[in-house]
């Protein structure tokens, strides 16, 4: 079985995450991983901005410490990419980032829906009670589809990270974030299947399988991602993860290079 790529994990850079990017290409070599990539979350240009996340200083040493693991482990493919966060007026900050190095991909990932609250924050969570899940699942969902018309990421991250607790509204959730889709597949932006939601509250994959559909519907591609914090996450529940894409009707996922993207078949059974 060939895996298809982990292409989000994250190093201790970002102050809650375990393990360098050489420990996390051993677990990668003894799951037989051919590819990984590192998404590990991008700086803000407050530097004081909130405290899950890298300064602006320390991306020379993120990208020497993915390097580090290149030189150490070249039977593996490592690709070096971002986890950047998306909040309207942000769009120069990350061309800026963007330039800074020849990244592989850039992972838009919506957490913050203002400034002042991230949604998935566990230490924020009570914020939930305050308003209504329907209202929030929307916003959420405008707010990923602002972030795909930007044309400055290859890939969504966690497209409904709303559900992470296990919030759930009533409603068509997939005409929600139908504009989304459709502006993702306009601009070549892939989504990921995200693991780490079966590790949370929801227990599902992100995203959903009614989103997946929808996804495929509108001709959006998608990559694989562990969201591992640790080295044990590497490839977390990859097995599920490609049954659900099968599931759905997808057919192939994307390999990214310098930006450039590569459709490859997933692994037959
Ligand atoms: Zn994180
Ligand atoms: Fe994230
Ligand atoms: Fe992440
Ligand atoms: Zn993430």
């Amino acid at each position: 079985m060939t895996w298809p790529p982990d292409y989000h994990l994250h190093t201790p850079l970002c102050r809650h995450a375990e393990g360098w990017p050489v420990e996390l290409a051993v677990r990668a070599r003894s799951l037989g991983l051919r590819e990984i990539g590192f998404s590990d979350h991008a700086p803000m240009p407050d530097a004081g901005f909130d405290d899950w996340r890298m300064g602006p200083e320390e991306l020379d040493r993120y990208v020497a410490e993915v390097q580090r693991a290149r030189t150490e482990f070249p039977e593996l493919t490592i690709r070096l990419g971002l986890e950047v966060d998306y909040l309207p007026g942000l769009e120069d900050w990350i061309r800026e980032l963007a330039a800074r190095h020849p990244w592989d991909y850039l992972i838009g990932s919506v957490h913050y829906l203002d400034r002042e609250w991230a949604i998935d924050n566990p230490a924020q969570k009570e914020r939930w009670s305050d308003r209504d899940v329907a209202d929030i699942w929307r916003a959420y969902a405008e707010r990923v589809r602002q972030a795909a018309d930007t044309g400055l990421f290859h890939i969504l991250g966690h497209l409904d990270l709303c559900k992470k607790f296990g919030h759930r509204p009533e409603g068509d959730v997939r005409e929600w974030f139908r504009p989304a889709m459709e502006t993702a597949a306009r601009h070549g932006t892939a989504i990921e299947l995200n693991t780490a939601g079966l590790r949370k509250e929801c227990r599902e994959i992100y995203p959903s399988r009614d989103l997946l559909v929808l996804a495929r519907e509108c001709g959006v591609a998608i990559t694989f991602g562990s969201d591992a914090h640790k080295p044990d996450e590497v490839g977390a529940d990859f097995p599920a993860a490609l049954a659900l894409a099968r599931e759905v009707g997808y057919a192939q996922s994307l390999r990214f290079e310098a930006g450039r993207a590569v459709p490859v078949p997933l692994p037959s059974r």
